[in-house]
């Protein structure tokens, strides 16, 4: 109950900040690298990918991590701000951070909740124990398979071997669950689509029934151009995948029987308008929806802290730090002017601004990113749809007085 109502008043202070256009508390969402090492070297990595050479992630910055203590100290600072979600996630694996439970326990003694991203290689059965014990909320796994070849294919430095590890240790927490009568962890899995895996996105949702896994997300690559572009499925493959997406309708009935089970399937719609926009085979899967917005939120809704201490002010904008968090407390940079500058831009939303040249994954060259595939986008057309289905005097009791939002 306690929680409810803090989502509630933190949903109607920002809708409130927006329709001000005047930031009036922290964000909802903040993602954090714990760390940028990583154990894995997938090959649409935008960091450390073989195919990146020389524009993979410089060795001096792969080796940061954020101290245990500094974590802390964000996380009492999140907690003062309002913040309703953290997420694991960034340019390294989580589970390599030493003290990653101590961390998720402090978290989840705040009544946060807490998701992450893993490629789950590294979680042995005392650390799935641990996971059901905490209750973490929810744990994207990496797949990008539905079998060990394809696997292997797109995990260079692994075998299929790891991927029929991770489908055991996915089976074994199912199990503790069970056992312990939660749904906590839920487990996603998470495909990013390569050439190598398109022609099983079929497979990947069958898997996630036959393993009894929450939730299933599909994200075509997203690549660094000149380096990782080889890795964008062709169009007859995505117009095959088109096909298997459209007959998914009738078959997830099917597979709910056959499994007594239930899977989200997250972001279908949203997957099926990015692999068929004219301009996907250029890696731009975003032109159509992006155009159609006024407004990106992401600067009173979500904030991003690398494992350099670095603050984005979205998942694209690594490029234009708004402030590092050994130099300044979260609640300066936030709503500090670089933040603020950021906002500017976004809430009256001119993509030929040159400000959005920096926004983009390429380390080395300048661009329009945001148009590539934009990673706030779900949370953005949430936002926009809550805004815009606000009657008029709703909107105006929030702009004055900031009440609850229904
Ligand atoms: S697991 Fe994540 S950080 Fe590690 S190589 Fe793969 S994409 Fe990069
Ligand atoms: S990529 Fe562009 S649209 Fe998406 S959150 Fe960043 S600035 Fe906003």
């Amino acid at each position: 109950m306690i929680n409810k109502i803090k989502n509630y008043k933190q949903q109607a202070k920002i809708a409130s900040g927006i329709l001000r256009k005047k930031v009036l508390t922290g964000p909802w969402s903040v993602q954090i690298d714990l760390t940028n090492e990583c154990n894995n070297d997938c090959l649409a990595c935008w960091c450390r990918s073989p195919l990146l050479k020389d524009k993979s992630m410089k060795p001096e910055i792969v080796k940061q991590s954020l101290p245990y203590n500094k974590v802390i100290e964000l996380i009492n600072e999140f907690d003062k701000l309002g913040v309703r979600d953290i997420y694991f996630t960034g340019g390294g694996e989580p589970f390599l951070h030493p003290r990653i439970l101590d961390i998720m326990r402090y978290i989840k003694s705040k009544g946060i909740h807490l998701d992450m991203s893993t490629n789950f290689t590294l979680v042995t059965k005392k650390i799935a124990e641990e996971l059901v014990d905490i209750g973490i909320d929810h744990m994207n796994l990496s797949f990008w398979a539905a079998t060990p070849e394809s696997y292997a294919k797109n995990h260079p430095n692994k075998t299929g071997k790891t991927f029929e590890k991770m489908v055991e240790m996915a089976k074994y927490i199912r199990k503790l669950k069970d056992k312990k009568g939660t749904n906590k962890p839920r487990l996603g899995s998470y495909n990013v689509i390569t050439k190598h895996n398109a022609h099983e996105v079929d497979k990947m949702l069958k898997l996630a029934y036959k393993i009894k896994l929450d939730d299933i997300d599909f994200i075509p690559v997203d690549t660094v151009p000149d380096r990782t572009d080889s890795l964008t499925p062709t169009n007859k493959q995505r117009e095959d995948m088109a096909q298997k997406f459209k007959k998914f309708p009738e078959i997830i009935p099917l597979l709910e029987r056959k499994h007594n089970h239930h899977v989200m399937f997250k972001n279908y719609e949203q997957f099926l308008r990015r692999i068929e926009n004219t301009d996907a085979k250029n890696g731009n899967y975003d032109t159509n929806i992006l155009d159609s917005l006024p407004s990106c939120y992401a600067g009173w809704t979500f904030a991003r802290v690398l494992a350099t201490g670095d603050v984005n002010s979205c998942l694209k904008s690594f490029k234009i730090p708004v402030g590092n968090i050994h130099k300044k407390t979260f609640a300066e940079i936030w709503f500090g002017a670089k933040e603020e500058e950021f906002r500017k831009h976004t809430i009256d939303y001119d993509k030929t601004n040159p400000y959005f040249k920096k926004i983009g994954n390429d380390r080395a060259t300048d661009g329009q990113g945001c148009y590539k595939c934009c990673d706030n986008l779900g949370f953005n057309l949430l936002v926009h749809e809550k805004i815009s289905n606000l009657g008029k005097s709703k909107k105006i009791i929030l702009k004055e007085a900031g009440l609850i939002l229904k």
